[in-house]
């Protein structure tokens, strides 16, 4: 088959925060220095368009971006509002009790709600602006390495595969853009970075990475009742205390509210539904009110990294560095990572710079990528938490104090719960026998739980609402590695948690045959690229990877 091969200098695999402010810099960096001549950088995307994967809280502390474009707000970044107030809530069944003080963590005076899905649009205008070549619908399929295993760029996925995996007439093989220096900017469980990781044993010495789910809607109001600038977090109900979790309601223009829920992809209970604890998170009396009138107009879920310090792979390869969240740069207990991706961008720029200077960009010169980020503000910050997530093992009210002592003590946890976190968060859940559940039924958890199609909706209408479109006529992508499983030992010992884990009702036991048994079926045209599957199913058997470019959510707006 003949592939094309296009040769770059540099390319950016995601067009995330962390991407396009590398791209953005390096663009800029390279026009300093004419004796390097052209330089070529691209950028691929799988989405239909920059932004349309993007999905986050967001409250933004600006501090990266003004180093990156010192003016932003001049040069008219989409920015929703400064944040003008702090609200602390924790929420029993019955009652919301505003904490007098807002903890440290989550003051966020100085900062900005955004929508970053515009605030990536925004930048990916400026990296266009300053030559960079963008190529949105261009999935990073697989990574090229020669025979020593040096990256040398990315293969991009066929185009008009059917689902038996016969050519269509629109067949268009993917593309080898070969480059010095890759930068996967995948964001959480990149598909690529997953590969590179397993492959050069990045995660050698490091811990076990854990991860959260993020479950959100945008809901107009009818009225100024929640002021915009106002960002209230929640901690309490409808997480048990030993789960992880906690909700935000930030108030954006016209009257648009912005409302979450995020779960930690540690759970114990098998019957957890990270969707159905952001539904029963808004029927709570205090949220249920302020909803009351409005309009869900937009819905997404995306993992955040939440593992931090420990749990940070080595960041460079030959010809290739991470950055952003697919180095799990994220700081956890802020739940912010927009700041430290355009920081990662930024300084990976500079060392590919120095490295086309030098005219190497072996592992050896690469390695520099890592000095510059524990020498910035980035991993002191992260070691400042690093404790954090791990402490919530123990249960909610351990881990709070945990986290007291920890600001006090500059992240050390008195020897308690440090270094506590040896297993993935999928090797977390308890069987259903052992959890003291005889059967997979939901309502043993969300007995309460309907979904009137008001406050409260269900899966399906959820995904509607995040504009998900993949061609049905292609291969599907989630690998389900060995089905037998699903209908077998799974159904069995924790009567299968994808059909509870995944936000997007992808994944069904349907009857098979009449006979009582049953077989997974994959609604893959459904995902919204969380990779939720991918990190929480329990026997570790679900393997995500990009499908045809252009397939996914479109966050407008979000
Ligand atoms: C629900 C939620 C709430 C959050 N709240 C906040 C907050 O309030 N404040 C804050 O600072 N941070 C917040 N974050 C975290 C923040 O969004 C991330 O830290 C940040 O977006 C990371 O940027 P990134 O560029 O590393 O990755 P991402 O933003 O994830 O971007 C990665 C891009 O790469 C693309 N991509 C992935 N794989 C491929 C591939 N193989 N080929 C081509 N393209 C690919 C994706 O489609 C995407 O466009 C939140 C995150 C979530 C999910």
């Amino acid at each position: 088959m003949e592939r094309e091969t296009l040769e770059f200098d540099v390319v950016f695999v995601g067009a995330g925060p962390a991407n396009l402010s590398g791209a953005l810099h390096l663009a800029r960096l390279v026009k300093q220095n004419a004796s390097l001549g052209d330089i070529e950088i691209a950028v691929i995307e799988k989405g239909s368009a920059v932004g349309s994967h993007i999905l986050s809280g967001a409250v933004m502390d600006p501090k990266a971006l003004r180093e990156l474009i010192p003016d932003f707000e001049e040069q008219g970044a989409p920015l929703e509002s400064p944040v003008k107030e702090d609200y602390f809530l924790y929420l029993t069944p019955k009652f919301a009790l505003r904490s007098p003080i807002t903890p440290p963590p989550l003051k966020n005076h100085g900062y900005y709600i955004v929508s970053l899905n515009r605030l990536t649009v925004w930048l990916g205008e400026k990296c266009e602006e300053a030559g960079v070549n963008i190529f949105p619908e261009f999935p990073g399929a697989d990574l090229l390495y020669d025979e020593n295993d040096r990256v040398l760029g990315v293969r991009t996925g066929d185009k008009g595969i059917d689902k038996e995996g016969k050519r269509k007439p629109n067949y268009e093989p993917g593309v080898d853009l070969r480059a010095k220096v890759t930068v996967l900017g995948e964001g959480p469980r990149g598909s690529l970075s997953k590969q590179l990781i397993e492959r050069l044993g990045l995660d050698e010495g490091r811990e076990p990475q854990v991860y959260s789910l993020g479950v959100k809607e945008l809901w107009e109001l009818p009225d100024d009742r929640y002021p915009t600038g106002r960002v209230t977090h929640t901690l309490g109900f409808p997480s048990d205390t030993a789960t992880y979790g906690g909700g935000w309601i930030y108030g954006m223009q016209n009257r648009v509210l912005n409302i979450g829920y995020v779960t930690g992809l540690d759970y114990k209970d098998p019957l957890i539904d990270p969707h159905a604890e952001f539904q029963r998170y808004k029927t709570h009396p205090y949220i249920a009110r302020l909803l009351e009138g409005g309009k869900m107009l937009r819905y997404g879920a995306k993992t955040v990294t939440a593992g931090g310090y420990f749990a940070i792979p080595r960041m460079y390869a030959d010809g290739v560095l991470l950055a952003g969240d697919c180095a799990g740069l994220l700081n956890p207990q802020r739940l912010k990572g927009i700041h430290s991706a355009i920081k990662s961008g930024m300084l990976a720029a500079e060392v590919i710079y120095e490295a086309l200077v030098a005219g190497d960009f072996s592992a050896k010169q690469l390695q520099r990528y890592e000095q510059v980020v524990k020498e910035s503000w980035i991993i002191p910050e992260l070691r400042k938490v690093r404790n954090f997530h791990s402490a919530f093992k123990h249960g909610r009210w351990p881990a709070l104090i945990n986290a007291g002592l920890q600001f006090v003590t500059g992240g050390r946890a008195w020897g308690i719960f440090d270094r506590d976190r040896s297993v993935a968060g999928h090797e977390e859940m308890k069987k259903l026998s052992n959890y003291g559940y005889r059967d997979d039924r939901l309502e043993q958890r969300y007995k309460d739980l309907r979904f009137d199609g008001k406050l409260t909706f269900n899966k399906v209408t959820d995904v509607y609402h995040a504009a998900v479109g993949h061609d049905e006529d292609q291969p599907a992508h989630l690998h389900v590695l060995d089905t037998n499983i699903c209908s077998t030992r799974c159904a069995e010992e924790y009567g299968n948690p994808c059909q509870r884990f995944c936000p997007a009702a992808v994944y069904e036991m349907v009857e098979d045959g009449g006979n009582g048994n049953r077989r997974l079926q994959i609604n893959f045209s459904n995902c919204v690229h969380c990779k939720t599957c991918d990190i929480m199913d329990p026997y570790q058997i679900i393997n995500w990877v990009t499908p045809e470019g252009g397939g996914g959510p479109d966050y407008k707006g979000m």
